[in-house]
């Protein structure tokens, strides 16, 4: 799965049309000890429904917060950009990087003071993190009100309730078979016209150094009619492309069906048949399960994206041993040969993790060939650090010194660069259909958008043309090792 090293930010308001009380409420005053007091006028939201919500880790994060969303909304919550301001704050724990819970600890201790003044408000530590380590959360922070772990994050509100009445509250069970499902008519991110899908949850893998087993379960897959009438009512509600996701979600099907064989590449074509739906895409494949058949399926359906998200982790065969991958990288290569000759355009990007347990310089220097030798479009490059709940942590030396390990991310994110300046670049000149996404964050006299392979591309726009949501022709006329510049050109 890819797993996004930085920090996300708090989610973006509730869409238009359900802000009507969203906090903070108009006429905010403050009070004595700085607290922002919302005067009891139109549009006022109670406190105790009024969440800061903060959102850590993998696109599976966020799409888990983004139904969290959508059951507070429903029952009456209203987000807040403002922890002060706040009734509940919820964090939505990532626990791959030990950087990601770091934070979110060190915000749970700075909440503390706050807490005492507002014994009322409810401090609730979701996801991963919560799954990972489960009641010890409360030893080690006594005003947290609720750990939650990844398989019953719908009953929140409940959670809310009875943190209030009752005190502390776990919810443990990773049950997926028994969960209630979930199923959206709207998207809430990543923008109204983008909604990411979740095929299967959990990961029957066993990777070494990944947490993910133990925090999500097994693989329990969504059966196709379910994910199909979900993606119908999502392009109903104006979503053009849809991001399926899972941990490994090219194994999707597992168990689905007795003596059939159900793979992705059946939802690809079902979803390909709806009326609407311009674009589809998956994150994140397993090279194991990179199948003939999905390969195909992203070669023929008109609109599954040319795009690859395909984790090597390392390019040395024993370094892969180590961490359980269960594929050589002769595999990888076969995989990747296929793709290519049979996806035309296919963008391909990549994970790698730099010195895991006993990675030798020799080990290390196969990784940098493999990089030179595939050319990925792009490569989210982490240095290994020890979880704890891995058999990594269990059975191996985390013996990589960390100025090692710090050289030879730099060495291939500079390797990486390099090739993905040189991939952009021979973009440029041609024209390419991309979905509008919105206003650059960074000039504001500029919209972003993405192509079909993934790739950025930022253009002149402003945001009150309303061109969001809608694919319109760019000319490429730059190339940075990150964005592609372009202009409009007529339709
Ligand atoms: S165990 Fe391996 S395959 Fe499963 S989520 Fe972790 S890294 Fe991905």
């Amino acid at each position: 799965m890819r797993f996004l090293p930085v920090l996300s930010p708090p989610l973006s308001p509730p869409p238009a049309d359900r802000q009507d009380a969203a906090c903070p409420a108009p006429a905010a005053a403050l009070d004595p000890d700085g607290d922002v007091t919302a005067s009891p006028d139109a549009g006022f939201v109670p406190r105790e429904k009024r969440v800061y919500f903060e959102v850590f880790g993998c696109q599976m994060n966020k799409l888990d917060a983004e139904l969290m969303t959508a059951v507070l909304l429903e029952e009456g919550y209203r987000f807040t950009p403002e922890v002060r301001d706040a009734g509940v704050v919820l964090y939505n724990t990532c626990a791959v990087r030990e950087q990601a819970e770091n934070r979110v600890f060190s915000k749970l201790g700075a909440l503390k003071p706050l807490k005492r003044r507002r014994p009322g408000m409810v401090i609730g530590v979701l996801g991963c993190s919560a799954q990972n380590h489960r009641e010890a959360i409360f030893e080690r922070f006594p005003h947290v009100g609720i750990v939650c772990g990844t398989g019953e994050f719908l009953r929140l509100p409940e959670l809310i309730a009875r943190a209030r009445t009752e005190g502390p509250v776990a919810a443990l069970d990773l049950d997926f078979e028994h969960t209630p499902r979930f199923t959206r008519t709207r998207s809430f991110g990543p923008s109204p016209q983008q909604a990411y899908v979740s095929v299967m949850r959990g990961c029957d893998q066993a990777c070494t150094f990944c947490v993910v087993p133990r925090t999500r379960g097994k693989e329990v897959s969504r059966p196709v009619r379910e994910i199909v009438d979900e993606c119908r009512a999502l392009v109903d509600s104006g979503v053009v492309e849809i991001t399926l996701l899972g941990q490994t979600v090219n194994s999707y099907g597992k168990r689905l069906a007795k003596g059939r064989v159900i793979g992705l590449q059946h939802v690809l074509h079902e979803l390909n048949k709806i009326p609407g739906l311009q674009r589809i895409r998956f994150i994140t494949s397993h090279p194991r399960f990179m199948t003939s058949e999905l390969i195909d399926a992203m070669a023929g359906l008109e609109k599954v994206c040319e795009y690859l998200h395909l984790p090597v982790q390392s390019g040395s065969d024993a370094v892969l041993r180590r961490m359980l991958r269960t594929y050589t990288v002769d595999r990888y290569r076969r995989v990747v040969e296929e793709c290519r000759e049979k996806v035309r355009g296919l963008a391909l990007a990549t994970d790698v993790i730099v010195g895991f347990c006993g990675e030798t310089d020799a080990e290390f220097q196969e990784t940098v060939k493999l990089m030179e030798e595939v050319r990925f479009h792009g490569a989210f490059v982490f240095r290994y650090s020890e979880r704890a709940g891995t058999r990594a942590a269990a059975e191996q030396a985390d013996d990589v010194p960390d100025e090692v390990k710090r050289e030879r991310n730099q060495v291939l994110l500079r390797l990486q660069s390099r090739v993905s300046t040189e991939i952009l670049r021979e973009r440029v000149g041609g024209v390419e259909e991309i979905l509008v996404e919105g206003p650059s964050k960074l000039d504001p006299s500029r919209l972003t958008g993405r192509n079909r392979a993934n790739q950025i591309i930022v253009f002149p726009g402003r945001a009150d043309e309303g061109l969001a949501g809608n694919l319109i022709p760019v000319r490429i006329t730059e190339a940075t090792s990150l964005v592609l510049v372009g202009e409009r050109v007529p339709a």
